[in-house]
């Protein structure tokens, strides 16, 4: 089962609902505390400005940039992290909504209004959970932006203070999102939240910054202008990688969208013609199979549960089809309700068992919307390189064929190209 954490807050469960508004309630009960006990000082609000106006230009230098679709990582912890570390725990409270405000300004509009406040709460609440823990150790830090640091910084503890401040950071950050990921989606395994590999790099990164360019301001706010530089140029980095992976993505599924599975499915089928060395894939190394699958009618879901609904049942679909082939398979949302996977190394008998496993375990999904729980079924086209086309394009259009026969003959069933029985549920 998936619920999508992009969904509007109404349509969310209960149980989430009530634990964003106690994010937020805990916030900015806390924002109230502290504007009532912080001490204003124009030396920590210059600091603070200079640290988000740096914040600020990284946006605007990612602008032109584009932003992927979907959940994108930035660099933006490398500015609440000194934050936190050399300013008074209220600074850490406001600047990620400060943050907000400037990313929505500037025209980073996907995100939900809710799920932006619940983000900026979660690093605030972090980022004042640092702030706290590093002045206690440290209480000369709360004095950086008045000059003087160089005696303190010098000690061995401080880095590895800071070092364990920003682990209990990202700890705190990531423990409060876990557990509205794991309201919003509760058979959803917590370990895939929590230890994405990708992810853990991409925190390290946002961990190292974010103390080097604390370090940097404690020795002198000015050199500044020497940390930004590197930093927009990592962050460019970054966005570019997640823009080129983006392209390559069907949004909705994760799966690769029809242009980029049409360039892997062509190179595959190449390298099985070269490889056979006859012009046409022959022998089970060098044949490639291919399945065209579609959703057995799929208005009906979206008529009696709404597009929403329909929307969760294509991306649990797509996983399922993710999850029961090869790694090397590729796999890839052809459009609407339609799945392509290309098989290689795999012939005709082969192919048509793993399209009936994909048939059998996509007709034991169940997805539940709401109250609704739905399930479907799918029909399943299967045509093999060389006996049913020569190139990509002719074994599409085999595949198309024997697909419309499946669906002829009753849907939820799998048809190979030319043979006469289909296997599958009978209706
Ligand atoms: P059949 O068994 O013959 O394939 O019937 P079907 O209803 O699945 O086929 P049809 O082509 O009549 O309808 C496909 C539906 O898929 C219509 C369209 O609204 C829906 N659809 C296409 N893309 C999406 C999408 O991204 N999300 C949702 N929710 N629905 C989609
Ligand atoms: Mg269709
Ligand atoms: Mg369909």
């Amino acid at each position: 089962m998936r619920w999508p954490w992009a969904w509007p807050l109404l349509a969310m469960p209960m149980s989430l609902i009530v634990y964003v508004l106690a994010i937020l309630a805990v916030d900015l009960a806390l924002i109230g505390w502290e504007l009532a006990e912080t001490q204003w000082r124009p030396a920590d609000l210059a600091l603070a400005a200079a640290l988000l106006v740096a914040a600020a230009i990284c946006i605007e230098a990612l602008r032109r940039l584009g932003q992927p679709s979907g959940v994108s990582r930035d660099l933006l912890s490398a500015w609440w992290l000194p934050i936190a570390l050399l300013l008074s725990p209220l600074y850490a409270l406001l600047a990620p909504f400060v943050v907000g405000l400037v990313l929505y300004a500037r025209g980073h509009r996907t995100t939900p209004v809710y799920r932006r406040m619940f983000s900026s709460a979660a690093l605030g609440l972090a980022g004042a959970a640092t702030s706290v823990t590093f002045h206690r150790l440290w209480p000369a830090a709360g004095h950086v932006s008045l000059g003087g640091a160089s005696g303190w910084l010098s000690h061995p503890g401080v880095v590895v203070a800071a070092i364990g401040c920003a682990v209990l950071f990202g700890v705190v950050n990531t423990s409060i999102v876990a557990i509205a990921a794991h309201l919003a989606e509760p058979e959803a395994s917590l370990t895939g939240v929590l230890w994405d590999k990708e992810s853990l790099l991409l925190d390290l990164t946002e961990t190292c910054v974010g103390i080097l360019v604390a370090i940097t301001c404690a020795l002198s706010p000015l050199l500044l202008l020497v940390a930004l530089p590197p930093v927009i140029l990592l962050q460019r980095s970054l966005m570019h990688q997640q823009l080129q992976a983006a392209a390559r993505t069907d949004p909705k599924t994760g799966l690769l969208n029809a242009a980029a599975w049409q360039r892997e499915a062509d190179a595959e089928v190449n390298r099985a013609l070269r490889s056979s060395g006859l012009g046409a894939a022959s022998g089970s190394n060098s044949s490639v199979a291919m399945l065209l699958i579609d959703v057995d009618h799929f208005k009906r879901v979206n008529d009696r549960h709404g597009h929403l609904a329909g929307d969760e049942v294509l991306k649990s679909l797509a996983a399922e089809l993710r999850q029961q082939v090869r790694d090397s398979d590729v796999v890839g949302r052809f459009g609407g309700e339609e799945f392509t996977v290309l098989l290689p190394r795999a012939d005709a008998a082969e192919a048509v068992g793993i399209a009936e496993r994909l048939r059998r375990s996509a007709s034991m999904l169940s997805i539940f919307a709401g109250d609704a729980r739905i399930c479907v079924t799918v029909s399943i086209g299967v045509a093999v390189l060389g006996q049913h086309g020569r190139d990509l394009f002719e074994l599409l259009a085999a595949a198309d064929l024997a697909l419309y026969r499946a669906k002829d003959k009753g849907r939820n069933q799998v048809c190979l190209y030319g043979g006469d029985e289909a296997t599958g549920a009978r209706p």
